[in-house]
């Protein structure tokens, strides 16, 4: 099969420059570069857009970026042994393509790219959900970044994008919906990655919304959603107790029953229920 940017295949950059995959690194890579264009393909539009990438690692995810038009992508990758295969990439692509070799928990890039600003990575899974948790609590909102298109675990792909009342529903449903539209774009098999990983995975398209769904006191909505599902199983009255002294009349004042769990309560009520607190707070 032709790649689709005249580079040598994967598996061909792989065995030239030694990748042997270090699970430690979480190294699971993607070779089909048909697959990667279409991963690029539903961030979007990206022919006016920067798009920084975490964890390039032999670059099969950049091509696909690179490919359909990114004006430029900025990648972080922490292994060293990636970054002679991702300069033959940049040079390929005079001017598009830079790579910090670095930890991507510990640089902080995006102030060096130009809006509009896209996030897309096949992310290493020890740092996946830190990566995102991070990126969904900006001091400022609306986010420097237009949209995160991101691979993850198909169990933590539910929780992001889960309902009150299914099984998965917790602080990261809440967290990403409140101001992004997330959705699951794909799913892909065990298979479609060399190693193998043990479980599936599908991406993920955050889009971030212009302001919150619902107005609310980040830290205080923060506050109250941890309290919340950090004893899940127990009654509102019962785990929001340390919230405030008087939190049954104020679950109540915001139409939420102090029976109730918090895996049934809706993002709208849970921001209620925050600006309830912020106004008793200051009386
Ligand atoms: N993007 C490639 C692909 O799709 O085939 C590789 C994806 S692999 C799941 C994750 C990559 O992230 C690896 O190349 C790994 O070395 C890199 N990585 C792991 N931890 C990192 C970190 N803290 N900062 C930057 N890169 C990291």
């Amino acid at each position: 099969m032709a790649a689709i940017d005249g580079l040598p295949p994967l598996r061909e950059v792989i065995r030239e420059h030694e990748l042997v995959a270090k699970k430690q690194l979480g190294q699971n890579f993607l070779l089909d570069l048909n697959l990667t264009a279409k991963i690029a393909r539903s961030a979007g539009d990206l022919t006016n857009c920067d798009v920084f990438e975490v964890g390039p690692g032999p670059g099969g995810l950049t091509r696909g970026l690179l490919a359909e038009g990114a004006r430029r992508v900025l990648a972080v990758e922490k292994d060293a042994r990636c970054i002679p295969a991702l300069a033959e990439i940049a040079a390929h692509y005079p001017g598009r393509l830079e790579v910090i070799n670095g930890d991507a928990l510990d640089v902080d890039v995006l102030s060096h790219l130009t809006p509009p600003i896209k996030i897309a990575a096949n992310l290493p899974y020890n740092v996946g959900t830190e990566l995102l948790v991070r990126w969904l609590t900006p001091a400022q909102w609306p986010p420097v970044w237009d949209s995160l298109t991101l691979m993850f675990q198909r169990e933590v792909a539910e929780r992001i994008v889960a309902q009150p009342g299914d099984n998965h529903y917790g602080r990261l449903a809440i967290l990403a919906q409140w101001r992004t539209t997330a959705r699951i774009v794909m799913s892909l098999p065990p298979e479609a990655f060399t190693p193998a990983p043990k479980v599936h995975s599908a991406v993920v398209h955050l889009k971030a919304l212009p302001e919150p769904r619902y107005p609310a006191n980040a830290k205080i909505l923060s506050e109250v959603v941890a309290a919340g599902f950090n004893q899940r199983r127990k009654m509102l009255r019962a785990s929001l107790k340390g919230v405030h002294p008087q939190i049954e009349t104020l679950l109540e004042e915001a139409g939420i029953k102090p029976t109730e769990r918090a895996e049934r309560v809706t993002i709208e009520a849970f921001c209620r229920l925050a600006r309830i607190v912020e106004a008793a707070r200051q009386n």
